[in-house]
């Protein structure tokens, strides 16, 4: 069993009564004027329970905003005292972690950047070792869920109880209209994998730009997510970073006075027909397995069939005639084109494997 699923504890401290909690502020703190006026406004948007802004930022190129620094932290106090908002900033290396201790902020995270390093995640656990203090941690640049849970842990056994993962896309070298693809099935997974880890979702760095915000917040809760972080300022077009997908509190509140907030359970009715509706799936789940493993079994013979009589694997002409019959099938069934590309490839992928182990064979 790892640390993760041992010890952790429990997301209680970020127990919101607004549904859902929403973590927000600008992506970086910029002027005094700026974080405070930000903060007082979004104050009062009664989902919005922690104030965040990135203080010191990770940037691509040096001389681009690298954030203002230690001053950033008494900015950060004046939103404490002013609105009673919990704070939170990025802390990338021990020296950050000691500043924001130093100025009593409430939350740390650690951005994506910077837990794609094991040998930074472990520095930071050292420096928390000890400190009673919240930390989010969110999911590397690259989609590799050891990478996150490897950092989960770090911080896990460095002492900290209160933990959240933060889920804000990865980074995809194919076209996508989003900045950084959501790939939702790695925080499910996560959450699979460590129940009682709570995951909030930003969609801001998801999308990229403000007109997706919703369509992924909408999302995450639908997926059971258990907070949003959403980036805001209050004159987005001037931000210093992010600016394309930074909105004005009150583009916030609107956003969040839109998002639907679905119910885990129904009533019995509700239940005993979606039981129903499930068992169906399983039944059909357990088909669709045991076809695919019957059509394993005659690639195979085709396989040795093949390799006897000393024929190539791939017959490309054989190969588009099944992605043709296949595709006008499903299209015909009502499935989606794209989907059924997919699910083509991955069959074709593995009986390609499969027929290649058996040309390793001897005969
Ligand atoms: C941020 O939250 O402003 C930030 C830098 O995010 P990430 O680490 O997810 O890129
Ligand atoms: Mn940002």
């Amino acid at each position: 069993m790892t640390a993760a699923s041992k010890t952790f504890s429990s997301g209680e401290w970020l127990q919101s009564d607004s549904d859902p909690l929403v973590i927000s502020g600008p992506c970086s703190a910029e002027t005094e004027e700026q974080v405070v006026s930000t903060a007082k406004m979004l104050a009062k948007i009664p989902q919005v329970k922690i104030f965040r802004a990135g203080i010191w930022k990770p940037r691509t190129r040096p001389g681009m905003f690298e954030g203002v620094g230690e001053i950033g932290l008494t900015w950060m106090n004046r939103v404490q005292s002013e609105t009673g908002l919990k704070v939170a900033v990025e802390v990338a290396n021990p020296p950050h972690i000691e500043m924001a201790l130093k100025h009593n902020i409430d939350i740390l995270w650690i951005g994506a950047r910077t837990v794609v390093n094991p040998f930074s995640l472990q520095e930071l656990a050292n420096a928390l070792k000890g400190i009673d203090i919240p930390v989010m941690v969110k999911n590397p640049v690259n989609p590799d869920i050891n990478l996150w849970i490897g950092a989960i842990e770090r911080v896990i056994n460095a002492g900290i109880t209160r933990l959240a993962a933060v889920h804000r896309g990865f980074y995809f070298f194919d076209k996508s209209p989003y900045r950084n693809a959501p790939m939702w099935e790695i925080p499910i997974e996560l959450k699979r994998l460590f129940p009682r880890i709570p995951v909030i979702c930003d969609p801001s760095h998801i999308c990229g730009e403000r007109e997706l915000l919703q369509g992924v917040a909408q999302k995450a809760l639908d997926l059971e997510m258990d907070g949003l972080m959403l980036e805001s300022h209050i004159n987005p077009d001037s931000a210093l970073t992010d600016p394309q997908q930074q909105v004005t509190p009150e583009e916030l509140e609107h956003i969040i006075g839109k998002l639907i907030i679905r119910a885990e359970k129904g009533n019995r009715e509700f239940e005993s027909k979606l039981e129903e509706l499930r068992s169906e799936v399983d039944k059909i789940d357990a088909e669709l397995i045991h076809i695919l493993s019957r059509r394993m079994e005659l690639v195979d013979e085709l396989g040795y069939y093949k390799r006897d009589n000393n024929i190539t694997i791939l017959q490309l002409k054989r190969w588009s005639n099944i992605v043709r019959d296949r595709l006008k099938t499903g299209l015909n069934s009502g499935l989606e084109k794209d989907f059924l590309q997919k699910l083509l490839e991955i069959v074709h992928n593995e009986s390609i494997r499969r027929q290649t182990e058996i040309y390793k064979r001897k005969k």
